[in-house]
């Protein structure tokens, strides 16, 4: 017999579990089956993110020609977004670096729980040092706070937590249609803890809305993949 799953716990709970619903959230949490949706709405930018991936192969600076023809599949609408996406990672991304082999979705914790999710791209530079880049797609504008404040910061580093080994990490956020771009340099031993202090805090709030899943019908209901057999919709 298969062993159950550990309880799922994505960027999105982290970051809004007071505010989603707790009947998806509690189904999300323990990793309920639920009806396939389609990945359309991410088809450009999981294919920048892919393509990305293997500009920096070996180590190098990213190449506008790189990404010439690499998504003719694309629909014409797709493919602008796709041409524009990339034309501003090459402008805004022009050190050398070469791409870590890592698990992209996953990374355990104790107490049964995994962290679910893509956290952006890890990559070393010429002299072996650590860097993320967080890529967003037409994201509404960030709050003006530090980036080591953002839920997808703490994420990306939760994520990579043992990569990181207490390094300081060059982190670089960038959104690749609006072109904006914030970096920093943290140094992962001195956060660390306030790091886990918050993920803790944020896994009670988890805990406390799944152990009273009430439907909370919204705009989110457009989206969710347990809307068979939900209360709030019969
Ligand atoms: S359909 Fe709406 S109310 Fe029902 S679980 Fe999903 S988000 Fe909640």
């Amino acid at each position: 017999m298969l062993e159950d799953p550990p309880a799922k716990v994505t960027l999105g709970h982290l970051a809004r579990a007071e505010r989603m619903c707790a009947r998806r959230l509690k189904l999300e949490h323990g990793n309920t089956r639920a009806n396939w949706t389609s990945n359309g709405r991410w088809r450009v930018s999981n294919r920048v993110t892919e393509e990305v991936r293997l500009a920096h192969t070996d180590l190098a600076a990213p190449r506008a020609d790189r990404f010439d023809g690499a998504a003719r599949d694309l629909t014409t609408e797709q493919l602008a977004v796709y041409e524009l996406a990339t034309r501003w990672y090459v402008t805004l991304f022009t050190r050398p670096v070469r791409v870590v082999d890592e698990d992209q979705w996953g990374t355990d914790l104790p107490g049964d729980l995994r962290l679910v999710g893509r956290a952006g791209l890890a990559f070393t530079d010429a002299d072996d040092r650590p860097e993320i880049r967080l890529l967003s797609f037409g994201s509404p504008p960030a709050a003006p706070i530090a980036l080591i404040e953002t839920p997808a910061v703490r994420f990306a580093m939760l994520r990579r937590v043992e990569w990181l080994h207490g390094r300081s990490v060059r982190v670089a956020v960038a959104d690749l249609v609006r072109g904006t771009f914030d970096e920093d340099t943290i140094d992962t031993s001195a956060v660390m803890p306030g790091i886990d202090e918050w993920l803790q805090t944020r896994l009670d709030v988890i805990r406390d809305r799944v152990a009273n899943p009430v439907p909370k019908p919204g705009l989110e209901c457009a989206w969710c993949p347990y809307i068979a057999g939900c209360e709030a919709h019969r």
